[in-house]
C-alpha cells in the first residue's frame, strides 16, 4: 500500500487507525557490470512492500540519492552529501510529523557508514515523531552467503536474482577481490566488491525471508 496512490481523505482514514509509515532509502550508484544503478534502491522498496504486505503499513515514496563515496568515479554513480542527505531526511520526517504520521520506519538499501549515520542523526533531531532506522546490514547471514556480503557481491546479486531476475545479467558478473586502501575501498575495475559468482536465486530467497523476519519483529515492537 503506497502513500501517494492514496487521496488525502484516504489519508486521514489511514490515521485514524494507526500512525505508521515505511520511508524506503536508495543510493544511485554503480553495481559492477552485471547490476543496474537502481540495486540499492530496489532491495529497499521491495522490503518495504512485503513489510506492508505483512503488517498493512504504508510505504512512502522513495528517497533514491544517498551518499556513496567508495563507488565514486564510476559512471552513473550520483551521490549527495552527508549533511544535504541529512537535513533533506529531517525535513521528510517533519512533513510526516506534521501530516499527523508518528511512526517512520526506514529502510535503507545502502550501507556506507556515513550515510546510514546521516539517516539516524535526520532521524534524532525530529522530536514530535519516533522514527527508526531499520537496519538489516548487520543480520547475521552466514549460514546462507558462502562469501562477505560487501558490494554488488554474492548476497545483493541474490537478493535481485530472487525480487528483480530481468534485471541481473550474470553472464558480466566479475567477481573482485575486497581490498582497502587506509579505510577507503580500493577501486576495482568493474565496481564489484565481492563474489557475485556465487549467487543464485534460492540465497536470495533465504537472504529476502530472513530480512523480513527479523524487520517484521521491529516494525510489530514500535508500532
Ligand atoms: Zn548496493
Amino acid at each position: 500500500m503506497e502513500l501517494v496512490d492514496l487521496t488525502w481523505k484516504e489519508v486521514e482514514e489511514y490515521l485514524k487507525k494507526r500512525q505508521d509509515i515505511l520511508l524506503p532509502v536508495g543510493a544511485v550508484e554503480e553495481h559492477g557490470y552485471h547490476l543496474p544503478l537502481s540495486t540499492d534502491g530496489d532491495i529497499a522498496r521491495a522490503v518495504c512492500a512485503e513489510l506492508s504486505r505483512r503488517t498493512g503499513v504504508l510505504v512512502a515514496p522513495i528517497i533514491w540519492y544517498g551518499y556513496s563515496k567508495s563507488t565514486r568515479g564510476y559512471s552513473g554513480t550520483v551521490m549527495v552529501g552527508k549533511d544535504e542527505l541529512k537535513n533533506y531526511i529531517r525535513s521528510i520526517l517533519e512533513g510526516f510529523a506534521e501530516s499527523g504520521f508518528r511512526v517512520v520506519y526506514i529502510v535503507s538499501g545502502h550501507f556506507s557508514n556515513d550515510h546510514l549515520r546521516a539517516i539516524e542523526d535526520a532521524a534524532e533531531e525530529v522530536r514530535e515523531i519516533k522514527a527508526k532506522l531499520l537496519d538489516f546490514s548487520n543480520l547475521d547471514f552466514s549460514d546462507i552467503l558462502e562469501s562477505e556480503p560487501l558490494h554488488a557481491c554474492e548476497a545483493e546479486t541474490s537478493l535481485m536474482l530472487f525480487l528483480h531476475p530481468d534485471k541481473v545479467q550474470m553472464d558480466k558478473a566479475k567477481d573482485e577481490e575486497i581490498a582497502y586502501e587506509g579505510d577507503m575501498l580500493r577501486k576495482t575495475q568493474s565496481g564489484v566488491f565481492g563474489t557475485p559468482s556465487l549467487a543464485t536465486r534460492e540465497k536470495g530467497r533465504l537472504l529476502f525471508e530472513r530480512i523480513i523476519s527479523e524487520l517484521g519483529k521491529q516494525v510489530q515492537f514500535y508500532y
